[in-house]
């Protein structure tokens, strides 16, 4: 039954869309694109995906176009604070990909010693809202000036003293005489529902297919971790070890003093992770990846 497909918004292009389909081909979902490319399948599962702006997903998740949408919390945010919609879409959890950040940029001449240097001064933003919040936030008194594009030559051209906008590089910045002074907002993409309660069969695929994505989500930073410690070691290394459950400890033939430890880490293993582990006597440790896992 056609009205039984759940519908998932997604960015059409841009820097939300390729975690967007790697998510769901993680997911073992594969989207095939009409002729339109507004518009996708996935035979898998009964999914429908709509392509569209970034800006607009909130909107039609929040009026039931949609039923979920994968989003920047930035835009999320900004439009839940905008507050047009009587029932906004929810949240239902982060992805964990599309970081980014929302900086305030100032003049590289400035000083910057804190935001009290922008009381009476204009900000040029594509976030107002967010920006009013962190302003008041700060108890600042300054106005927000919403642009649309190109917000880091506002400076230059008078319009504003100070911008915020998302940075990656800083080189845009840079070039605009500009230099980020303070974090506004911390973003990454966000998985959004519409408020109101499923029909039974949608809330079914719903079901299936979250299960699918906390599936991928924990499996993304898990590592199988592998080394050789001191018999005695173990229960400090199991202690240190990052969101390790109970590790399976073996004898190592020829040795008595010394054993090898495997543990799953839920969370990620940095090189630092293994220069600890080496101080609390392990030897060749050896981190694998792994591709699927279900508790
Ligand atoms: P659209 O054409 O869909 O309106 P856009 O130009 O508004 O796209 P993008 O630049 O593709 O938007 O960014 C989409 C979202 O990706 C941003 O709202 C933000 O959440 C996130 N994002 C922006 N810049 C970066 C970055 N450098 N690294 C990671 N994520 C980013
Ligand atoms: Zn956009």
């Amino acid at each position: 039954m056609s009205e039984e497909r759940l519908r998932i918004a997604i960015q059409k292009s841009g820097r939300l869309s390729e975690g967007s389909f790697d998510l769901l081909k993680s997911c073992g979902l594969k989207v095939s694109r009409g002729k339109d490319k507004l518009y996708g399948r996935v035979r898998e599962l009964p999914i429908d995906v709509l392509l569209l702006r970034d800006d607009d997903i909130p909107s039609f998740v929040a009026d039931n176009a949609c039923d979920i949408g994968i989003v920047g919390q930035n835009v999320f945010e900004e439009e839940r604070l905008a507050g047009e919609h009587d029932a906004p879409a929810v949240e239902v959890m982060p992805l964990g990909f599309a970081r980014c950040k929302l900086m305030l940029a100032a003049p590289k001449e400035w000083s910057f010693d804190g935001a009290d240097m922008l009381e009476g001064r204009r900000v040029a933003t594509s976030y107002p809202e967010l920006t009013r919040a962190w302003l008041a936030r700060e108890g600042v008194n300054a106005r927000a000036v919403m642009m649309k594009g190109s917000v880091e030559v506002a400076p230059r051209l008078k319009i504003a003293d100070a911008v915020c906008d998302i940075v990656s590089t800083g080189a845009t910045l840079d070039a605009n005489g500009l230099k980020p002074v303070a974090e506004v907002f911390d973003s990454q993409a966000l998985l959004i529902r519409n408020a109101a309660d499923f029909t039974p069969g949608k809330q079914a695929v719903f079901d299936a297919l979250m299960k699918r994505i906390n599936g991928v989500l924990t499996s993304r930073d898990a590592k199988y971790v592998m080394m050789n410690a001191p018999r005695d070691a173990v229960a400090a290394i199991t202690e240190y070890l990052p969101g390790a459950d109970a590790p399976t400890v073996l004898e190592l033939a020829g040795s008595s003093d010394k054993v090898a430890i495997h543990a799953v880490c839920r969370e990620s293993v940095f090189w630092d992770t293994l220069e600890d582990l080496k101080k609390l006597g392990a030897s060749a440790i050896l981190v694998l990846p792994i591709e699927k896992m279900m508790a």
